[in-house]
């Protein structure tokens, strides 16, 4: 990573961390300003040109945010249990138990009313169903998402299956579903491939979560940022047409297998303003700043960067630390 960008981004991260305690989000966090005279990334918008409050973004590693509306929360792929699979140790176990680390999410989700989910492997899953109990929040998913909740018993009256092409008001918010793709490993292949279209046994392990098909995600806050959220790094360039975020949250591409990934995304998502890597951390050890970074993954990370730099050099690079505040 560059040494500018990381240090603006530590200055910034100064101004508007999160404050955790043993008991969760200090509340004076939530909604906190960033401090007078530091500089942040992006610009607030002007006092009294959002219907709802104060936006804040924070990022929980791997592809999770929360988003804070006012009083009203979106999480994004919300991921706390962390959970060792091995995956970073080159071993990754197939058998590895879901087991929800519940002082973790219950930390963080104080509440909720909408979870999107851009697929159903366990780093973007497994804590959704406890979420959706735990919050009472609606979960939007894919129909795989919506057999798998049904498999873990929640409500079908909290589970929307959604295909990409919806745009739906929240009053606050709209957010429009993109029907994406899963990124591929160096065989060509997506890991747990597969859909479920009747409701399964309760999932036991990792691989009882399959990929389930991808989503993406476009926030959109009137008076406020358009923010395009990716789980996964790929995407089906057509789908993007017309939809000129913001603010692009970017998963990192691990292989180079997909051809011309940034460049493309770019150009379909007109060059954004902001680009915001995601899913480049350790997500298997606790979610402490800095950031664990695997080495082939800063590697990742920098070439990622880098292209992002040449291809859509207007943009700005926002590497993201945990539980930061960010206002687009
Ligand atoms: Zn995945």
């Amino acid at each position: 990573m560059p040494s500018l960008d990381r240090r603006r981004f530590l200055r910034d991260a100064a101004a508007t961390t999160a404050v955790v305690t043993a008991g969760g989000l200090a509340s004076t966090a939530l909604g906190a300003p960033a401090q007078a005279g530091a500089p942040t990334q992006a610009a607030p918008a002007p006092a009294g040109t959002r219907r709802s409050g104060r936006v804040s973004f924070r990022w929980w590693g791997t592809a999770g945010w929360r988003v804070d509306i006012g009083d009203r929360t979106v999480l994004v792929d919300p991921f706390l249990s962390r959970i060792d699979t091995g995956l970073f140790k080159g071993a990754l176990k197939e058998s590895t138990p879901l087991e929800v680390d519940t002082s973790a999410v219950d930390a963080r989700v104080d509440r909720a009313e909408t979870v999107l989910v851009t697929h159903t492997h366990w780093d973007h899953f497994m804590d959704v169903p406890y979420i959706a109990e735990r919050t009472g929040a609606r979960v939007f998913g894919t129909l795989t998402a919506y057999h798998l909740g049904l498999a873990y018993g929640v409500p079908s009256a909290q589970l929307s299956a959604v295909k990409g092409g919806e745009v739906m008001d929240f009053g606050d918010y709209t957010v429009e579903v993109v029907a994406s793709l899963h990124s591929r490993n160096k065989s060509y292949a997506v890991a747990f491939p597969g859909v479920r279209v009747d409701p399964p046994a309760k999932p036991a392990t990792i691989a009882d979560l399959p990929e389930g098909d991808t989503l993406n995600y476009v926030l959109r806050i009137p008076g406020g940022p358009s923010v395009f959220f990716m789980g996964a790094s790929d995407f089906a360039e057509r789908n993007l047409t017309g939809i000129s975020p913001d603010v692009a949250m970017v998963a990192l591409n691990s292989t180079n297998v997909t051809a011309d990934y940034v460049p493309r995304l770019m150009a379909a998502l007109n060059y954004p303003k902001v680009v915001v890597p995601v899913h480049f951390d350790n997500f298997e050890i606790e979610l402490r700043n800095p950031p664990t970074v695997a080495p082939a993954d800063r590697t990742q990370l920098d070439k990622l960067v880098a292209a992002v730099r040449e291809s859509s050099p207007r943009s700005r690079v926002l590497v993201p630390e945990y539980d930061t505040a960010y206002h687009f």
